[in-house]
């Protein structure tokens, strides 16, 4: 076990994952920035390495290798290439109600050809009227003989028109508040199903964003994942597990720009001396590795909570804390990242101006900061009330 409690094993993992990123996907990186295009070859080389496998269990086409290893390997990834490490993300988000409610037929259809990354996933639940306030959704589910009729919109879709398979939630209740709300497996070649939009955006630009239209959209009764009315419940469990998928992307890009920002400052010279010996600078890379290893102690824990099959109370707590401080670090860290190489961090020619916008979103999606600290702070006046 090294300092960083990775087993050699672990540490082998990921090497391979750190020569992967730096090989082939760190050449692409400004170019998908640029072209807003999504990398479907970085699919195909996860799949050829079988990099979605790290996500699911050996018995479902996975490689069973556990949260931690996948959180390394996303870190890993985003240290070049955030838009990259989230297709891995996404691939674990736009899954895990199956995992987690998927009925043995549902999960034997699905789960290997997502562990193959032969189909690419996402998760529904934003709409225009409701981000942080989920349960506020008016998609509509109506019952009508072996079918279900969805009708409404989600908004902000990550995989929005590359995904196969859509986790979506709607309401079957709509006047049963949170207890209303079901979820439903949903393929794009459904009749009524309509990517009507793709957003533009300031960071994470290969990623697909876009709003999700559905017009009297049939979906099988055998699509309902769990039972009618445990939709809700099975969102904020997704969320528990996923948000720490977030937290790593963060901290690979915090991590990357500190590495970065550290080479440099080595040999940029100013004053007659380089401006790692201007005590300024210095402080300044000090903190921002502090802050990397102390958002990685986080992580790190989480994912072996969830390899040593902690209580979902206790996960909650976890994944929001290391998502909150994950996204504050490679925010904290990246404007520092610019600021050290001067005006040169403000230009495209360097990588520290795309990985300053890459870093926002991890402030907002899966739960703003706000929404974590609330989390947090339920958790712990819970945990000192009992
Ligand atoms: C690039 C991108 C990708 C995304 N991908 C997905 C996806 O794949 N699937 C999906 O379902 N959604 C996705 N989202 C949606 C995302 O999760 C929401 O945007 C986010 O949860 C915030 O919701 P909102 O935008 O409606 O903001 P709002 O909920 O309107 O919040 C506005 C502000 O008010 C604050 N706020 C809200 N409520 C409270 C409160 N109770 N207390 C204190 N402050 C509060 C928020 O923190 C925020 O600062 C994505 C969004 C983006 C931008």
């Amino acid at each position: 076990m090294g300092w960083d409690s990775l087993t050699p094993e672990q540490r082998e993992l990921r090497e391979l994952v750190r020569t992967l990123a730096r090989e082939r996907i760190a050449p692409r990186a400004a170019e998908i920035d640029a072209s807003h295009e999504f990398p479907w070859d970085v699919v195909e080389l996860y799949r050829e390495h079988g990099l979605f496998g790290l996500l699911f269990a050996e018995a479902d086409g996975g490689t069973g290798t556990g949260s931690l290893l996948a959180l390394v390997a996303i870190e890993e990834i985003s240290k070049v290439c955030a838009t990259s490490g989230l297709i891995l993300t996404v691939q674990e988000l736009g899954s895990l109600g199956l995992k987690l409610a998927g009925s043995v037929e549902q999960k034997a259809r699905w789960l290997p050809r997502l562990a193959s990354g032969e189909v690419l996933c996402a998760y529904a639940l934003t709409e225009a009227g409701s981000g942080s306030d989920s349960a506020a959704m008016r998609t509509t589910a109506r019952r009508d003989g072996d079918a279900y009729v969805l009708d409404g919109t989600k908004r902000f879709i990550t995989n929005a028109g590359v995904a196969g398979l859509y986790t979506v939630f709607a309401k079957t209740d709509p006047d049963a508040g949170h207890a209303g709300i079901s979820a439903f497996l949903v393929e794009p070649d459904t009749p009524g199903f309509e990517v009507t939009r793709l957003e533009p955006k300031l960071g994470i630009a290969g990623s697909t964003t876009g709003e999700l239209a559905f017009d009297e959209m049939r979906v099988p009764a055998g699509n309902l994942l769990g039972a009618e009315g445990e939709g809700f419940r099975l969102a904020m469990r997704v969320l528990d597990r996923s948000r720490p998928g977030v937290a790593a992307q963060a901290l690979g890009i915090a991590q990357g720009a500190t590495d970065y920002a550290l080479e440099y400052a080595r040999t940029r010279e100013t004053m007659g001396k380089p401006i790692t010996e201007h005590q300024l600078i210095a402080a300044k890379l000090a903190d921002m590795e502090t802050r990397c290893e102390a958002a990685r102690g986080l992580l790190y824990r989480f994912g072996r909570m969830v390899d040593e099959g902690a209580p979902d109370g206790e996960l909650t707590k976890a994944g929001a804390m290391a998502k909150l401080f994950c996204s504050d670090t490679a925010m904290w860290v990246t404007t520092e990242a610019v600021q050290i190489l001067g005006g040169y961090g403000y230009v495209k020619e360097y990588p520290v101006e795309r990985w300053h916008r890459d870093s926002k979103i991890y402030d907002i999606f899966e739960g703003t900061e706000q929404i974590q600290q609330l989390v947090i702070s339920r958790a712990i006046t819970a945990l000192r009330v009992e």
